[in-house]
């Protein structure tokens, strides 16, 4: 009996021990299990995050319809960029696909249609590819929108800027046709001396109109693509001002304009390019000339405003009217196309003033009434703000990112060395900046 008790109570006790053993390694087991589920699915939705997150940072638009035809997923660009997005992709096609371009792509094998699409005015270009997505075994649609509205723009302008250049162009020659066909056919013996010599003239105007026209192009295409030339340096406005302006007075006296210029305030000095200041000058009061009738009145003032100098030209012109002010610095555009060409304009003389003036970081505004004439001034950076933003731009970045600013470097390097200071920008202590600014005040520009 006590052995039977005994075998009885060892078989529990080792029973009881191995289910207790059991079940804590199933338990332990679990354990390990869920954990790997629970990482799994933690990486899984890492995963998912991290597309959501690329998708809606993107500046495409993306949709995906599955096999069966059902919206899987868009991201946020894709709701700003098309006016709805269909739970099918039936219904998309029936929407989008007004032309059946996607349709009939696919049934001639297409991977990828490509169709325009216009919304809000900004044009769109919706790409449908047939793709395989995971685990469909069909192929289903993926839609990648992308914002196209710059490159029509840009592309429309070069068109309209090939037209207009042929349009300009075919003017003169066809003066230069006409005169020359004109002494060729009547033979020189035949035509009278003076009758030659206003043909002769006639084609010298031609050719000298397409030179203008040529040179400005010339001019244009050299600041697009950064290969113009500019030597900046310290310039005194007032009497480049002056020499422009005698320049012109010939012109402004067969007109019978009255012509003034005033200087406002003392020296007011700027880092530019003498050439590009000579050009933008005379091409505002060579404007102001063609554009104000006989016994008109013209004034010219240079002065200085703050930190800032200026020069400004004033007629009591035919004006400019108020709807067309904004377009006056586009290329090729004039008020009056005819008027414009019998004064020997080529359209572009000030959207190359706009662009110069940008050049040297600097502004020009307009005010303009129809009859009563109109003021043009131009604003750049006097020496001093040129200076300050030079040492601003050194200390942050260790160098000078205009061409402006960086002629203002080799004077900034003089007053370092007046100060004692070495021009080490970038590490340079704060006192030692406030110095400099400090300086930069009460500096005289040196010449
Ligand atoms: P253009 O060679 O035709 O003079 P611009 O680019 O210099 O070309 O000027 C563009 C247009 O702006 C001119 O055709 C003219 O209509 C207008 N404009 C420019 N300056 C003046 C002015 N001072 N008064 C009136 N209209 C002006």
């Amino acid at each position: 009996m006590g052995i039977f008790i005994a075998v009885v109570l060892t078989f529990i006790i080792t029973s009881g021990g191995c289910a207790l053993f059991a079940r804590s390694y199933f338990l332990r087991r679990k354990k390990v299990e869920d954990r790997a589920v629970h990482d799994m699915l933690e990486h899984v939705a890492h995963k998912q995050n991290e597309s959501q997150t690329v998708l809606a940072s993107l500046n495409l638009g993306v949709i995906a319809y599955s096999s069966d035809g059902i919206l899987l997923l868009n991201n946020q660009a894709s709701g700003q960029m098309i006016e709805e997005i269909p739970h099918y992709f039936v219904d998309f096609l029936n929407k989008y696909d007004v032309d059946q371009k996607i349709r009939s792509g696919f049934l001639l094998d297409k991977r990828q249609v490509e169709i325009n699409y216009i919304y809000h005015d900004r044009s769109y270009r919706l790409s449908v590819q047939k793709r395989k997505l995971a685990r469909d075994k069909n192929a289903g649609h993926i839609i990648v929108i992308q914002d196209i509205t710059r490159q029509i723009r840009e592309e429309q302008q070069r068109k309209e800027f090939v037209a207009n250049v042929s349009h300009e162009l075919k003017t003169p020659l066809t003066t230069i046709k006409t005169y020359s066909e004109s002494l060729l056919d009547w033979g020189i013996d035949e035509k009278s001396r003076e009758s030659i010599k206003k043909d002769i003239n006639k084609l010298y105007d031609g050719s000298l109109r397409m030179e203008t026209l040529i040179d400005d192009l010339l001019l244009l295409s050299r600041i697009d693509g950064n290969a113009i030339y500019t030597r900046i340096e310290k310039i005194e406005l007032l009497p480049i001002v002056r020499s422009c302006v005698e320049r012109l007075y010939p012109e402004a006296d067969k007109k019978h304009i009255e012509f003034s210029s005033y200087a406002v305030s003392d020296k007011p000095i700027a880092y530019a390019d003498r050439s590009a200041l000579e050009r933008i000058i005379l091409n505002l009061v060579n404007n102001s000339i063609k554009y104000t009738q006989e016994y008109g009145e013209i004034k010219v003032y240079v002065g200085m405003l703050v930190d800032e100098v200026y020069f400004r030209v004033t007629d009591n012109g035919i004006g400019i009217p108020l709807e067309v002010q904004d377009n006056i610095f586009k290329r090729f555009y004039r008020v009056d196309a005819t008027g414009s060409r019998a004064h020997g304009g080529t359209g572009l003389g000030l959207a190359i003033v706009k662009e110069l003036v940008d050049l040297h970081l600097g502004q020009i505004d307009l005010k303009s009434e129809i009859g009563k004439g109109s003021d043009f001034t131009v604003t750049l950076p006097g020496v001093k703000k040129t200076m300050r933003t030079a040492l601003y731009e050194l200390t942050e970045n260790g160098s000078c990112s205009h061409n402006v600013t960086k002629a203002a470097e080799a004077d900034l390097n003089l007053l370092a060395e007046k100060l004692g200071i070495m021009a080490k920008w970038k590490s340079l202590k704060k006192r030692e900046v406030d110095a400099l600014f400090k300086a930069i005040d009460v500096s005289e520009p040196i010449f």
